[in-house]
Order: C-alpha cells, then sequence, then structure tokens
C-alpha cells in the first residue's frame, strides 16, 4: 500500500456518512494540492465519494494514488500532464480550485475524455477588495507614510492624497470583479465610468455604470482601474499614449493581469510627474525581477499577486469546485466542464470541419464589431441541422474567444453568450448561397448588422466568402487585414509601399468591389500581424477608410 492510499478518510468520519456507506460503490476523489476544510466537507457528505488527501506526499505518491481514482482537485501547483493522465485511468473528472487551467493539459484531458471544471467565481470578492484596497493606498499615500513615518520623519504635507468621494472612476472592463469594483466605488460617493465594449446597456443601467469609450474614461477618471483578461486585445492596453491621456492628479490600478499595462511606459509617467500614483498587484513576469525599474518608480504601491490570497476566497473557491466535482461524478452533471464534447465522439469527428469554419467565421466577425453584439444569427443552409447548437457554440467560441478571462470552449460559449445578453437565433435556409454546407453569421446591435460568411468546400476546405456586402474567397487562417477603401486606381500600391516599408510580406492580397468607382475591401494575408501603429498608418492612407486585423492563428507564445 502507497504512503498516499493510507491517507483514506476514517470509515465514520466528522461529516456523519453511515459505516455501511463503504459497501456501496464509491469514487474516490483525490486531492493533489492543499483544499479548504469546507470543500473537503461537501465532497465528504456526498454518500459516494471518498477523499483522499495526497497534497503534501509529493509527485510519486500521488501518481500511485491516482490508479483508482475518479477525481482529481488541484491547484496551480500541481501539473497534469500526459504522465500523470496516464497514471489516472479511471479518472473522470478534474477539479481546478481557481480560474486558470494553464497547469492542465487540457488536449490531453479532452482526448482521455476526462472533464475539467473551474471555479471561476470564488475569487472575484477578494480581488475586487484588492483592487479597492490598492485604490485607497494609491489614493493616501498609505504606504508612503508608512515608510515615511517608521524612517523618523513626520511629512503630513508632503504625503497629501485624494478622496474618493466626489470624484470619478474609470472601470476598464466591466464583468464579475469589474462590476465589484463599481459597486464599492458607488457606496464611497464616485461616479463611475465604464470601458467595456461587451457591456449591454441594459446590464449599464442595472449598476448604473456610465458607459464611454476609453479614450473618453481616461480623459476624465480620477482613478483607472483594469479588470480586463490578458488578451491580442488588451495586450499593452494603456501604454505611452493612454497614459498621457491621463490627468496628471490620476491614479492607475492593475490588479487584473501584467501585460495590460506597458510597465516601461508606467515608470517613465511616475517618473515624470505625468501621473499621480498607480498601483499594481499583478506584473508581465512574476516575481517581479530585483532591478525592475518598478521598484524604483515614485508614488507605486506594489503587492505580490495577493488578489485571491484571502482565506475566504480559498474558501470560497474550495466549496465551488468540490460543488462542481461532487455534481459531476455524483449525478454526471458536467454543465460546468470546460471540455466536454456534447456530441458522441464519431459524430464529432465528422462535424470539427463545420465547427472550425464557424469558430473562425466569429473571429472574422469579432474584429468587424468591436464586441458590439446583442444579437447572433447563425444563418445555414445544407446538411447541418443535427449540430446546429453546436455550430453556434463553435461561432461564439470565436466571436468571444478574445474577451473572456477563463476558458471558453463549445460546452460554454452559449453560457457565456447568456451572460452578456447576447441572443443567439439559429436560421435555416434552403439556399443562400451556392454552397452545400454555407454558414453565415449576423451580429446586430451595433451601429449596423455586420455579416460574414464561408462556406466548407469538400474534404474540409474552408473559404471565407463573404465580409459585409462584399464578395470574397480567401482561406480563414493566419493574419487577414481587411482594408476598406475608395475604388481609385493606385491604392494597392499605397497598400502594399506602406506594408513593405515595414517589411511585412504579404502572401496573399484578395480585392473586391461592389461596383466601379464605389468602395472596395482588400484583405490581405501577412505573415505576421501588424503592430497598432501600423494599422494607424494604413489607416492614415488618403483613399482608406477603414482598417480591421483579424488574427486567426496567433503566432506561438503571442
Ligand atoms: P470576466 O471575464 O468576468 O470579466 C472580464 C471583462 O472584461 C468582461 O466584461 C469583458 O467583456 C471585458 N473585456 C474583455 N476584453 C475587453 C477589452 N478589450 N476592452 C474592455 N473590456 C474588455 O473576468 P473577471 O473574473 O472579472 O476577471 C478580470 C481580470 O482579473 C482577469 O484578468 C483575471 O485574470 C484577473 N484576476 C486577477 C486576480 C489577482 O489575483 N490579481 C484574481 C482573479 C482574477
Amino acid at each position: 500500500m502507497s504512503d498516499a492510499a493510507a491517507l483514506k478518510r476514517p470509515k465514520t468520519p466528522a461529516g456523519g456518512r453511515a459505516a455501511g456507506a463503504r459497501d456501496r460503490v464509491t469514487k474516490r476523489v483525490v486531492l493533489a494540492d492543499p483544499l479548504s476544510v469546507e470543500g473537503i466537507e461537501v465532497l465528504r457528505a456526498a454518500e459516494s465519494l471518498e477523499v483522499i488527501d495526497a497534497s503534501q506526499k509529493g509527485r510519486e505518491a500521488l501518481l500511485e494514488t491516482l490508479g483508482d481514482a475518479a477525481g482529481l482537485i488541484v491547484r496551480s501547483g500541481t501539473r497534469v500532464d500526459a504522465e500523470l493522465l496516464d497514471a489516472a485511468a479511471g479518472l473522470e473528472v478534474i477539479g481546478r480550485a481557481g480560474v486558470g487551467v494553464d497547469n492542465i493539459d487540457m488536449e490531453a484531458a479532452t482526448r482521455r475524455g476526462v472533464a475539467v471544471v473551474n471555479a471561476p467565481g470564488g475569487n472575484t470578492r477578494s480581488t475586487a477588495e484588492l483592487a479597492f484596497a490598492l485604490l485607497l493606498a494609491a489614493a493616501r499615500r498609505v504606504a508612503e507614510a508608512d515608510r515615511s513615518v517608521r524612517a523618523g520623519r513626520w511629512e503630513r504635507k508632503a504625503l497629501r492624497g485624494r478622496q474618493l468621494y466626489g470624484n470619478t472612476l474609470g472601470v476598464i472592463g466591466a464583468g464579475r470583479i469589474g462590476a465589484e469594483v463599481a459597486r464599492r466605488a458607488h457606496a464611497f460617493g464616485m461616479r463611475v465610468l465604464a470601458y467595456d465594449p461587451y457591456l449591454s446597456a441594459e446590464r449599464a443601467a442595472d449598476e448604473h455604470l456610465e458607459a464611454v469609450e476609453l479614450d473618453e474614461l481616461l480623459e476624465r477618471s480620477d482613478f483607472v482601474t483594469l479588470h480586463v483578461p490578458l488578451t491580442d486585445q488588451t495586450r499593452g492596453l494603456i501604454g505611452f499614449s493612454e497614459l498621457a491621456r491621463l490627468k496628471p492628479t490620476a491614479v492607475l490600478i492593475n490588479a487584473a493581469r501584467g501585460g495590460i499595462v506597458d510597465e516601461e511606459a508606467l515608470a517613465v509617467a511616475l517618473e515624470q510627474g505625468k501621473l499621480a500614483g498607480a498601483a499594481l498587484d499583478v506584473y508581465g513576469t512574476e516575481p517581479l525581477s530585483e532591478d525592475h525599474p518598478l521598484r524604483r518608480a515614485p508614488n507605486l504601491v506594489l503587492t505580490p499577486h495577493l488578489g485571491a490570497a484571502t482565506l475566504e476566497a480559498q474558501r470560497e473557491v474550495a466549496l465551488e469546485i468540490a460543488g462542481a466535482v461532487r455534481d459531476a461524478l455524483v449525478a454526471g452533471d458536467l454543465t460546468a466542464a470546460l471540455n466536454v464534447p456534447q456530441v458522441d465522439p464519431e459524430e464529432r469527428a465528422q462535424f470539427e470541419p463545420l465547427l472550425e469554419l464557424g469558430r473562425r467565421l466569429g473571429v472574422v466577425l469579432s474584429a468587424l464589431t468591436d464586441g458590439r453584439c446583442r444579437r447572433l444569427e447563425v444563418r445555414y443552409a445544407g446538411s447541418m441541422s443535427r449540430v446546429t447548437r453546436l455550430l453556434s457554440a463553435a461561432a461564439l467560441e470565436g466571436y468571444l474567444r478574445s474577451t473572456v478571462a477563463s476558458p471558453l470552449n463549445l460546452v460554454n460559449a452559449l453560457a457565456v453568450a447568456d451572460e452578456r445578453s447576447i441572443d443567439v437565433a439559429r436560421v435555416h435556409s434552403r439556399r443562400i448561397a451556392d454552397y452545400a454546407n454555407y454558414v453565415e453569421l449576423a451580429a446586430t446591435g451595433g451601429p449596423r448588422e455586420q455579416v460574414v460568411g464561408g462556406a466548407l468546400l469538400e474534404e474540409g476546405h474552408r473559404r471565407l466568402t463573404r465580409i459585409g456586402r462584399f464578395h470574397v474567397d480567401i482561406m480563414p487562417r493566419g493574419n487577414l487585414v481587411l482594408v476598406k477603401n475608395r475604388d481609385v486606381p493606385g491604392v494597392i500600391g499605397e497598400v502594399g509601399s506602406c506594408l513593405g516599408r515595414a517589411e511585412v510580406n504579404i502572401a496573399e492580397y484578395h480585392l473586391a468591389r461592389t461596383e466601379a468607382g464605389g468602395e472596395a475591401l482588400g484583405v490581405i494575408r501577412t505573415d505576421v500581424p501588424l503592430p497598432r501603429d501600423l494599422i494607424d498608418d494604413l489607416s492614415g492612407l488618403p483613399s482608406v477608410l477603414e482598417v480591421r486585423q483579424v488574427i486567426l492563428d496567433p503566432p506561438p507564445g503571442a
């Protein structure tokens, strides 16, 4: 018997289970990392579950214990890789006590049919409170004052701060945590502005948020707090030019993810007094290096990623994950699963090219609408009626991909859309294009309806065939730049030269127009994604009306 197996719970635990319960079919849940006692009690209270705590036993003992485990609960400390999954042949569900599942090989788990559930809401309040603590600490210069008093000084004038009451807080990203921070700000008598392209008017009204564009938020706010996920769209969201828009008396808080604020730009802004103060809980690289310029920057409060580090958050996360694992094992309820395919594996393989087309169309649509969508219509023609729900989920997965903090997949995409008040409709049409299998996504709710269409050709080849009013024929992969321009001579040359000067190679250039002399659309596949300033350069060309970038296959490591 292994050490870990010896850790089996007693037959009559404090949870009150009858001694005879061991005679029934029990499923073992192994704890690979420590879990708060409240979570353990939830599992123990289920008659058919047995909890084995292997959290202090090291990897080898853990692997031995997993031989007959049906459930596994980890935090960020345990690597759930192919080796571990091989050791756990009977595993049905993995619970991650927290949000991120970076330590779990999702592909390997999915391939083995192991459901993965996480606990996205458990640390919301604690993280919101930390953001608020940072806001107050930066506003009243608490950390600096503490250092000053300890150093023997008494600097009441030099340490004058800002009052929250009557001032304006700008919340960037009004999801779970952003909304909690906003509620606290209201209680302090603050006005709250929000920038979140995915925030519905109803939710903004319910939460008493004034929805504004990013520039307006930066210019009007006295305090700015970030609560967006780190995505292609939010990486470097606050850089030199955004910091320059802030009032010199403003204070910036980031308790979301490192990488959203350009750290060099922030250090310079603080150094030059362009910003009154800032507070950070998260960093591009953690732990923060010893010689990092932020450590020397003035008026800056630094904490070591403490958002979820409270007794209560750990308890709530434990309760949430234990409930999800119990429901999966006892009731077969996999609605919280991040990775469970909803059709049988054979059918799923057959329809995968179609789902991937839906996903990719969703990504293109997302770039066209900036996320402004209240209703998504999935129009289709062809033999796909059995998978239209999955197709809608795939389209939403692509559409929402760059906007959510926790993993998004076929199982949870519809629920996330619902949370964001996006209505989803499926519309079958006998014939909406000259293709046997055709899918069109239409988004309404923004300034105008946006439509993208695509077809699935033989052998699973996908084509992007419609963007707005334009008929195109291009493979939806890699990096696409969509250039809408006036249909006048010389535009292709100008665009090509602009990209050439920036040493960006063009792999494909497709041109479409509705009528001569009207508007035209260039769809350009480039070898690498374009940086923001190059997109600005293209947008500035005389005949160019609009430029959008669609990153369908982000480069590795991006
Ligand atoms: P959430 O998914 O509920 O909310 C994210 C919000 O950001 C959504 O409303 C979304 O519409 C919005 N958004 C997405 N892209 C945007 C963009 N480009 N511009 C503006 N808004 C955009 O997530 P959450 O649970 O509130 O978490 C928010 C952040 O907090 C995440 O980055 C998460 O990783 C981080 N977090 C940090 C800690 C910590 O320890 N400091 C703990 C938990 C969560």
